[in-house]
């Protein structure tokens, strides 16, 4: 790690981590110029052939991390027939669909390929693409396991294994999935784990299956992205929805992902929004994969302002463009909340993360600052002042505006 360490110092280029010239143009062709963080700590190792185990949140840039150097270690091998040769497990579908295109753009001007495997949508297709022959899978655990049922899929060539967003996997309920597919993998294989969080469970999986893993941190846990500007803003819960309009309006703001609690409650601001003049949509774990997807788009393509989202179906979503991060309702969980805000501020940019809280919500101040260990500015935004219960209730530090 000494030696990794020293040339990591000296080195600032993708060139210079020991990146193929195809994999430098790939990366030129996004128009990035230099590694982020994680990027100058995991390619090194990774090139090597170690197994690796990363602290590093979405918006790190952790993806291209673990793309880049996998990409070249599948290429320089060189065999190409074709066997699933590298698996990457994710939690989600949106996540699994971006990091395959994340595959696709970084592998521009390779001959691997690739396909990504999900549920929600038919199988067949899937299976289609396998027997073509792939070399790199993206997987989530469920459906890759259906695939594995209906011996659709030949897991026995593996040589990279990827688990990234592990603690969400955890949170998913996915770990027994991940033991399953593990027992199917053969022994002798290079393993990368990408964590925002380190709970004991996953470094009691981690430890079952790595090998002496180098480790790499960039953030340090629990800690918000630093380009995130945070406020509160106590309002009464009735008024939320009047004071989500009225931000957006006056403001112009154009990409907008509001956060709710519920599925319900996502389609109804969205659909409120919608009369209020507003371009908005709602994703949920009960709309169709093709829904989701679609909105994601016309968000992504500026077709709708506002996109109102459930934790579930924002996790790992990656849209560079997103300007602010709205809580409409508090995450329930303080780790929520860093989730929810890392979808802006990305890779470099400036974001706002607001929070709409009610009197009823006022308490979880207190949890939010006490896991991200800084303080919450909070503003009233005038005309929209709580009720007086609500701020005589409050303590006067946290409400001052
Ligand atoms: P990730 O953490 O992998 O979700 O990446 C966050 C965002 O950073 C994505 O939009 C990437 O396209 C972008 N990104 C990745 N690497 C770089 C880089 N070296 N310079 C600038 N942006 C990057």
């Amino acid at each position: 790690m000494q030696a990794d360490r020293q040339e990591i110092a000296i080195t600032t280029s993708f060139e210079g981590l020991g990146l193929a010239a195809e994999l430098v143009r790939a990366v030129a062709d996004q128009g990035y110029t230099e590694p982020t963080p994680i990027q100058l700590q995991a390619i090194p190792v990774v090139l090597a052939g170690r197994d690796l185990l990363a602290a590093a949140q979405t918006g790190t840039g952790k993806t291209a991390g673990f793309v880049l150097p996998m990409l070249q270690r599948l290429g320089a091998s060189g065999a190409n027939h074709h066997a699933v040769r590298a698996l990457i497990l994710v939690p989600t579908r949106e996540l699994a669909a971006q990091v395959q295109e994340s595959v696709r753009t970084y592998g521009a001007h390779q001959h691997l390929r690739s396909t990504v495997i999900f549920g929600g949508v038919g199988i067949n297709p899937q299976i289609a693409e396998l027997r073509r022959g792939v070399d790199i899978v993206v997987a989530t655990p469920g459906r890759l396991l259906d695939h594995v049922q209906q011996k659709t899929i030949d897991l026995s060539k593996v040589e990279i294994l990827v688990l990234d967003e592990a603690d969400r996997m955890l949170d998913m309920g996915f770990i027994p999935d991940i033991r399953r597919i593990l027992a199917l993998l053969p022994r002798q294989r290079q393993n990368l784990l990408f964590s925002a969080t380190f709970p004991d469970e996953i470094r009691k999986l981690a430890a079952g299956f790595m090998h002496d893993p180098a480790t790499v941190e960039v953030a340090r846990r629990n800690t918000p992205a630093e380009l995130v500007a945070q406020v509160a803003h106590p309002v009464d819960a009735a008024r939320k929805r009047e004071l989500l309009a009225h931000l957006v309006k006056t403001n112009d703001w154009r990409q907008v992902l509001v956060f709710t609690r519920t599925k319900h409650g996502a389609n109804r601001l969205a659909e409120q929004l919608e009369r209020d003049g507003i371009e908005a949509d709602a994703i949920h774990g009960n709309k169709s994969q093709n829904a989701r997807t679609r909105a994601l788009k016309r968000f992504k393509d500026n077709e709708l302002r506002v996109l109102v989202a459930t934790d579930v179906a924002a996790r790992g979503i990656d849209i560079p463009g997103i300007t602010h991060v709205i809580n409409f309702d508090a995450p329930r969980q303080a780790e929520d909340y860093v989730h929810r805000i890392g979808r802006t501020g990305r890779a470099g940019r400036t974001g706002i993360a607001l929070t709409l809280l009610s009197h009823r919500e006022k308490h979880l101040v207190r949890d939010i600052e006490r896991y991200t260990g800084a303080p919450l500015r909070v503003a009233v935004i005038p005309g929209h002042e709580p009720a007086a219960r609500f701020a005589s209730s409050a303590p006067r530090r946290r409400y001052r505006s």
